[in-house]
């Protein structure tokens, strides 16, 4: 306790999260060398971009963090910055990796043959944060906006499902943050898009499930993807809705979509073992900026708006990267639901669906719809629940499927 407890100003927030983002990439530095890797990454961006940390280090100056010495073994009773106890404190990282570890055995025992691989259809997520608040336990990620393809290697995407999700009151003090995170990226107003952002999450779920249900295909059971990076904040924001709904979730896990394609490009290669690297699934094939200029992928707001942070084209691309790579390993023909559509398709191509966004439905139908009460359980095994979400007579054609035309 003699110590002087050390002021962390924004940019030890800003190493910190950098450093989980390393250790996520499986690279553990050691903090004295941070500073070195983040400086000028930090000297590069807006004051928008940094005021998040300033937040941070504004709020732990109001609420001091106890001073640890590494030295010393935690007592019991003594607690760290965000309130848990040192004793019970748990090695993130380590359980991350566990986690990691485990899909990847569990995806090597579902996908064992090429045809289970073609033909099986998963589940692409990808929820917009509105905002990051990363010291709020229960509202680190509020969602704004959500997608989900459903893909299979021997049909491509033929149908999506999106909608945009009120965030709810942004917690007091954050608003600046929340404001300044949306012009960054996906520009949606904080307060929600009038008539469209939606904060009936009972129906979203209920909707949600009904989706997977009916274009469940393969035989197993239907598996949530979203990308490493993502697949935390997916998980979280999916099971706020399911907490602001008041439902248990019907989802088992969200894997990583890195996991997945390691495994199909080990079912592909003669020797059985995939040759591509996680850091080379990661920033080679996802990260890929190829499509960010197709027309048509997004949701009609942001495809107006020319803005490449969308969910919908997040997972749209998600797909083409899959066919693009996989489709000649596995000798399936490419058509238009595999790849963007050309100007000039050649005759005889099977046209994919083109996703409908929501505003062509008319206001105030979702609103009146009557939920009736959810009772779900915890998923079986590894996908959904056996018990069926009550699912109400909604507008669901317009939604999930379209006419075909552009
Ligand atoms: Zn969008």
């Amino acid at each position: 306790m003699s110590s002087k407890k050390k002021q962390r100003n924004a940019f030890f927030f800003y190493m910190l999260d950098m450093q989980e983002e390393l250790r996520r990439q499986g690279r553990n530095v050691p903090m004295p060398q941070m500073s070195a890797i983040a400086g000028p990454k930090w000297s590069q961006l807006s004051d928008a971009e940094k005021a998040p940390y300033h937040i941070r280090a504004k709020h732990e100056k109001r609420n001091p963090t106890p001073v640890i010495d590494p030295s010393r073994p935690p007592r019991a009773g003594k607690m760290d910055c965000t309130g848990e106890l040192l004793s019970e404190r748990r090695d993130l990282a380590a359980e991350l990796e566990e986690k990691r570890r485990r899909q990847a055995e569990i995806l090597k025992s579902l996908f064992t043959s090429k045809r289970g691989a073609t033909d099986q259809t998963i589940f692409l997520f990808d929820i917009q944060p509105q905002c990051t608040l990363k010291e709020l336990e229960s509202d680190r990620w509020l969602p704004c906006e959500l997608a989900i393809c459903a893909y299979s290697l021997t049909e491509g995407s033929k149908h999506n499902y999106h909608c945009f999700i009120h965030p709810g009151p942004i917690p007091i003090g954050y608003r600046y943050v929340a404001q300044s995170q949306s012009d960054q990226t996906h520009m949606l107003p904080v307060d929600g898009l009038p008539g469209q952002s939606r904060k009936d999450y009972r129906l979203i779920l209920a909707e949600m499930q009904h989706f997977i249900e009916t274009h469940r295909k393969g035989p197993i059971e239907p598996l949530l993807f979203a990308k490493r990076d993502v697949s935390e904040r997916v998980d979280f924001m999916l099971k706020w809705l399911a907490r602001k709904a008041g439902v248990e979730f019907f989802i088992d896990q969200v894997y990583e979509l890195e996991l997945l394609i390691m495994q199909w490009d080990a079912l592909a290669s003669s020797s059985g073992r995939s040759s591509l690297t996680l850091i080379y699934v990661t920033e080679g094939l996802l990260n890929t900026s190829s499509y960010d200029y197709e027309t048509g992928i997004k949701c009609k707001l942001h495809d107006k708006e020319e803005n490449k942070f969308c969910s919908m084209s997040t997972v749209k691309i998600y797909t083409f990267v899959l066919s693009d790579h996989f489709c000649p390993k596995f000798s399936i023909p490419i058509t238009s639901a595999h790849l963007p559509e050309q100007p000039n398709i050649p005759a005889g191509i099977v046209k994919s669906d083109v996703f409908v966004p929501r505003m062509n439905i008319p206001r105030g139908v979702a609103a009146s719809q009557e939920v009736p009460p959810i009772t779900m359980g915890r998923g079986r095994g590894r996908g959904l629940s056996g018990k069926q979400l009550p699912i109400p007579q909604v507008r669901e054609p317009a939604r999930f499927t379209s006419n075909g035309s552009k």
